[in-house]
């Protein structure tokens, strides 16, 4: 079941909950009881326009036998 995380605008605080993908819109009540939240992105990471980071190489350390 996926993980989402939740703003609280009452406290500030973030809170997780893991709940259905289908209740992701839901509205989700803060731990200290406040209704008035938002969902923040999912935890999941998120590439951005950098691009697939590149393995090995051209690497400074990995020219020589410390990366195998
Ligand atoms: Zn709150």
């Amino acid at each position: 079941m996926p993980r989402y995380e939740y703003r609280c605008k009452a406290c500030g605080d973030t809170f997780e909950l893991t709940r259905p993908m289908a209740e992701s819109s839901d509205p989700a009540v803060c731990p200290a009881g406040h209704g008035d939240t938002v969902k923040l992105l999912s935890t999941v990471a998120v590439t951005g326009s950098a691009g697939p980071a590149p393995q090995g190489g051209g690497g400074g350390c990995c020219g020589g036998g410390c990366c195998g």
